[in-house]
């Protein structure tokens, strides 16, 4: 017999499981049964790839053993076993799933929350049992291994017999406590009932050896008991039933059970289609995001079956980057089996399918957005960067589909609004879609370049992230309207009369201009009059493709761009300031200088650009103030 300790990572969570004061300790038989379904699993998609294999439907079940005297519950499968690498392998070192890794560096103390989360699979056992003995005897081969731990430091490991092929199970229940009552699980009715509250669509049959009583032969009043063996789950997937079989909480129970997420979902989409290709799904849209979504371990995908077996477990060619959120299940029976990846990028019943749910997905958004706004913006709230690449990315190439997915906070309406909703209400003079960018909501607020806009008593859209701007430029229309930024060089709100006025004060100032100009040199690339300006005297807006926003947000950029926004530093000529600009110009070099240099910066600042050199900026002001 070998003895092994257990690896530090399987170590804390065993600690964590032995101790547990989790409520819900009756998950492990849910574990225990989805261990042994994809044992079983196993075998099949090998009888299926393999002639030289059958696989009679009969001999594949998991049972369930329970004995009271010796307190232990058995659960039993006929599924592919593990050699001694595997067992060594898959029950003595946790995989570093995203589970665990996440919660490693925050509280891990207490496991409530971990295992509400995500389920830990086979080391749930130790919740409720002292000691738990694995015998199991891999497909293909005539060697049997036992392995055994009380949870503590390790385990044993050493050859054994077992006559067929499959896994054993065997927990030994823990006495009961003060708080505790662990005969619970060594009860045939608490065992039923759990395996139908978590296990009632498992593929196989879990089998129980039921007591049930009659009458005794003979007898009118007298009952005698015998044991049954009962299929305990109804076995049909739950995406084969019909709709109107199921209850929201059906819904949510496998949510729950496939571990999609620790939220509730927000909302199932179940789908069977009878068409040129056949496939039953739900699919779930998420509440919350979940806690790894921005990371790169996120993988999107579904999982993907056929006919009722499981092919992958994410399956990611079945969901576009911008519904990576969404979960779910995929059934189909036009599928092969032995259909591997690389083949299932072509497959093109596979694109067939992926093409109806992308359209099915965005239906559902769409719906949930008319009839149920607070729910909607719910979703917005976690998911509305997704959906905002999608707009960007691929050239654009899926704009239409997600445009009127899209909603941004208003400043009229003081709330968020679609796209649909910003055009239905557009001023009858009003030639575009305005919108300014900055920080946040108050940042933008303050911006002098609304000013004007807001005096037109137009609606102004408010881009808050990053990726705003870029989606928008790619969208460039909506319904035919151009997108314009506030911070736009032209706005084309001015009249011929106000162009006209520009003009003549720009003649009236064209040295002061030039001047500026040249003292301000390749920062600007021009210095004007401005119209859009009513209570500040500078602001900044740009020319060409680049805007503001977007040159901070290239640069901030880990490989620098070092892109430019054409800047046009503009002025408000009506301002006191100019004033003293021009007696400045008129009569101390030195002053239009240093007075240049604190409008330019001072414009920057409003634009939560940061300025070159923040000392001379301060020095300049402290030369004002004397
Ligand atoms: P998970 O099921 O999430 O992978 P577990 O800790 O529950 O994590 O199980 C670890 C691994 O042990 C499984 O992935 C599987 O390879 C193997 N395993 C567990 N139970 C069985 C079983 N009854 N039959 C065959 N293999 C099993």
């Amino acid at each position: 017999m070998e003895r092994k300790e257990f690896k530090a990572e399987s170590k804390r969570l065993l600690d964590m499981m032995v101790n547990s004061i989790y409520t819900h300790k009756e998950i492990f038989l849910r574990e225990l049964i989805s261990n042994s379904s994809d044992a079983i699993d196993k075998v099949y998609y090998k009888a299926l790839t393999d002639d030289s294999l059958t696989f009679n439907k009969d001999d594949y079940y998991i049972k369930i053993f329970v004995d009271k005297e010796n307190r232990t519950l058995r659960v039993s499968d006929t599924g592919i076993g593990m050699n001694k690498e595997e067992l060594e392998n898959n029950l003595g070192i946790i995989a570093e799933s995203g589970s665990l890794a996440f919660k490693k560096d925050n509280e891990i103390k207490d496991g409530h929350d971990l295992i509400g989360q995500f389920g830990v699979g086979f080391y749930s056992s130790f919740m409720v049992a002292d000691k738990v003995t694995v015998i199991t005897k891999p497909f293909g081969s005539d060697k049997a291994f036992k392995w055994e731990s009380n949870g503590a430091e390790g385990y044993t490991i050493e050859e054994y017999k077992k006559d067929s092929v499959g896994t054993d199970i065997i927990l030994k229940i823990k006495e009961n406590t003060e708080d505790e009552n662990f005969d619970d699980y060594l009860e045939e009715f608490r065992l039923k009932s759990i395996i139908k509250k978590y296990s009632d669509f498992t593929r196989y049959p879990i089998k129980m050896d039921v007591t049930k009583s009659k009458l005794k032969e003979g007898s009118e009043d007298e009952y005698e008991e015998y044991i049954e063996e009962e299929t305990i789950n109804s076995m049909v997937p739950i995406w084969k039933k019909n709709k109107n079989e199921l209850t929201k909480e059906d819904y949510d129970k496998l949510y729950e059970e496939k571990h999609f997420g620790f939220d509730k979902p927000l909302k199932h989409i179940h789908i069977k289609t009878d068409g040129t290709i056949r496939y039953n799904a739900i699919l779930y849209i998420p509440e919350k995001m979940p806690y790894d979504f921005y990371t790169k371990e996120y993988e999107k995908g579904l999982e993907l079956y056929s006919n009722g077996v499981l092919i992958m477990n994410k399956c990611a060619e079945l969901l576009p980057d911008y519904f990576s959120f969404v979960k779910g299940i995929v059934d189909s029976e036009d599928l092969s089996l032995n259909i591997s990846r690389e083949m299932l990028q072509h497959d093109r019943q596979l694109k067939i399918i992926a093409k109806n749910i992308k359209s099915k997905v965005k239906k559902e958004l769409i719906s949930l957005l008319k009839n149920d706004r607070e729910k909607y913006e719910e979703f917005y709230k976690s998911f509305s960067k997704q959906l905002k690449y999608g707009v960007y990315s691929n050239y654009g190439k899926d704009k239409e589909v997600l445009q009127d997915l899209l909603m941004f906070y208003s400043s009229k309406e003081e709330k968020m609004v679609t796209l649909s909703e910003y055009v239905d209400r557009m001023k009858e003079d009003q030639k575009y879609i305005y919108y300014a960018t900055g920080e946040s909501k108050e940042r933008i607020e303050k911006l002098p370049q609304t000013e004007l806009v807001k005096d037109k008593g137009y609606e102004i859209l408010y881009f808050t992230e990053e990726v705003d701007e870029f989606a928008i430029k790619m969208l460039a229309k909506y319904k035919d309207i151009e997108f314009k930024s506030v911070s736009s060089g032209d706005l084309d709100l001015d009249t011929e009369e106000d162009k006209d006025e520009t003009k003549k004060d720009y003649e009236e100032n064209k040295d002061l201009f030039e001047s500026m100009k040249d003292l301000l040199k390749d920062k600007v690339k021009d210095v004007r009059v401005s119209k859009r300006l009513k209570n500040h005297p500078v602001c900044l807006t740009n020319e060409g493709e680049v805007s503001i926003e977007m040159e901070k947000i290239l640069n901030a950029m880990p490989n620098d761009q070092n892109v430019k926004a054409d800047k046009v530093l503009e002025i408000n000529t009506n301002h006191e300031v100019f004033k003293s600009l021009k007696k400045a110009y008129e009569k101390d070099e030195e002053k239009l200088k240093l007075y240049t240099d604190l409008l330019y910066n001072q414009a920057l600042l409003i634009e939560g650009l940061s300025i070159n050199d923040p000392v001379e900026f301060t020095n300049n002001i402290c030369e004002l103030m004397k």
